[in-house]
């Protein structure tokens, strides 16, 4: 039986990071992958699909260049399903390979087949080529799948979730998304910005309630300027598929409308992958939403074993799945770099605009009493944003009024999610509205918006605003 310092199961962002790092500081490291691709859902049928699906309906849309340039730029109503997938294809078979390619360079023994724990140490893998291998420690980075709530009758077809989405054979016509969360949304400004009917249907009042509710409401104004029709308060109780190919699917909704339409996407809660791990039979704690308890170094209940990554829940994002597995792997071998993730990380939200955050929401800083006031700047009046023709979007920053250190950041706007980096170094280092008036940005940038939000703030507290 092979022997190994360290079994992951599972290469997306989370088991990767962790095997090459384990491997980089000379350990005997081998990974388990059960698809043929490897990299995940990040890779395969979550983060860069959609990321690359939400760049092609920006460009085919010319959402950001119409009328900008003095050239009329419109949708591109001859777009096909291979336009709309090519970079998409492009990017995900690229960075699949990447995966793999860095795995082998940092001589990560790869097994293909599915794995699942005979006791702490032994791992069976099932497959092509069925062993069963030892390791001291072992990492579960098994990531998390689609919820299917019992009455959609997903089909993968035209009722899809949202790794089926991915596969479509044509465009839709028009499409009810049910779920205004982070992936409901994105879907829903990606397919309107195509020119296609949507419907996003969503049982709260309002769309991603962590988010700052200014901003939220500065994006439903433009989702409905793109023609979303924003169902709140409601929630699909039928669906009636449809029986051929020219027929609609039938939707009812529990306020008693009805929607009539050509494709529907079901994007509202993921589960941990957990099933036929045997987690149960080792006695390592699960939560109530199939996810695994791990503690502040991602070791399960199960000293040796360790899970990072969606399967252990919240954020669930690649960026911090990535850093959960180089954190545990520290922990496990006692590796001389950095021992716990950073605890202030941004929020990026790739819709038509952007959203992005870090720190405190106006409503969390009302609700913990805090004595704050804010500031704003919006894109269409600095120079960089009249150059690349903005028309909407601006940043919000929210600051104490005692001393005037900063608690929030909110974007909405192109490149948002690029923009709100050098907003997590002001956070951290606890910087106040002056400390980034003083600093020099390129110019024009829109990185000025940080210093015009500050002197937005630095007048709403004088109460001396030349500005409205
Ligand atoms: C539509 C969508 C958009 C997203 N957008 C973003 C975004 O913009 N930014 C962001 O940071 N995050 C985003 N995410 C979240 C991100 O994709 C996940 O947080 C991330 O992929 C989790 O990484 P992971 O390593 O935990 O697991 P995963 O990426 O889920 O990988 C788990 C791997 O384990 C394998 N596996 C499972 N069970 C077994 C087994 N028994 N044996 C062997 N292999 C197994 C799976 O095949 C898979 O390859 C998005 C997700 C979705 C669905």
């Amino acid at each position: 039986m092979q022997k190994y310092d360290l079994v992951v199961i599972g290469s997306g962002p989370g088991g990767e990071k962790a095997a090459v790092k384990a491997a980089y500081f000379g350990y005997r490291v081998a990974i388990i992958e059960k698809e043929n691709k490897f990299g995940g859902v990040s890779v395969n049928r979550g983060t860069l699909p959609s990321k690359s699906l939400k760049e092609t309906a920006q460009f085919l849309s010319g959402k950001y260049e119409k009328g900008v340039f003095g050239v009329d730029r419109k949708l591109d109503r001859a777009a096909t399903i291979e336009d709309f997938m090519f970079r998409k294809n492009a990017v995900v078979g690229s960075e699949a390979k990447a995966v793999f390619n860095n795995l082998v360079l940092h001589k990560v023994d790869i097994y293909q087949g599915s794995a699942a724990l005979l006791d702490q140490h032994t791992v069976e893998i099932s497959g092509e080529n069925p062993q069963t291998i030892y390791s001291n420690h072992i990492i579960i980075a098994t990531g998390s799948y689609p919820f299917h709530p019992e009455n959609i009758p997903f089909d993968g077809k035209r009722i899809h979730d949202s790794d089926s989405i991915l596969s479509i054979s044509r465009l839709p016509r028009s499409i009810c998304i049910v779920g205004a969360g982070v992936i409901g949304c994105e879907y829903a400004t990606i397919f309107s910005n195509m020119g296609i009917k949507v419907y996003l249907v969503n049982r709260a009042p309002e769309i991603m309630p962590f988010i700052d509710q200014e901003v939220a409401k500065a994006l439903v104004k433009q989702m409905e300027a793109d023609s979303i029709e924003l169902l709140f308060n409601d929630a699909v109780t039928q669906i009636t598929p449809p029986q051929n190919e020219e027929e609609t699917i039938q939707i009812k909704l529990e306020s008693g409308r009805h929607c009539a339409v050509d494709m529907f996407l079901y994007a509202a809660g993921r589960c941990g992958n957990i099933k036929g791990l045997g987690c149960e039979k080792l006695g390592i704690k699960l939560t109530k939403r199939q996810t695994i308890e791990v503690d502040a170094d991602y070791r399960t209940s199960v000293p040796n074993i360790y899970a990072v990554g969606d399967v252990i829940g919240f954020p669930s994002l690649a960026s911090t799945s990535m850093d959960q597995g180089r954190v545990a792997v520290t922990h496990m071998f006692n590796t001389p770099d950095f021992d716990q993730i950073a605890n202030v990380f941004p929020y990026g939200i790739y819709t038509i605009p952007e959203v992005s955050m870090v720190g405190k929401t106006e409503e969390e800083a009302k609700k913990e009493g805090l004595n704050y006031c804010v500031g704003r700047a919006r894109y269409s009046d600095l120079p960089r944003g009249k150059i690349m023709g903005v028309k909407d979007g601006f940043m919000k920053i929210i600051f104490s009024k005692e001393d005037q250190v900063i608690l929030g950041i909110h974007l909405i706007g192109p490149i948002a999610t690029e923009v709100i980096h050098y907003g997590m170094s002001i956070i951290e280092a606890k910087k106040t509205i002056s400390d980034v008036i003083s600093t020099v940005f390129n110019y024009p940038t829109l990185h000025e918006l940080y210093k015009y939000a500050c002197y937005d703030g630095l007048g709403n507290l004088t109460q001396h605003k030349i500005k409205q």
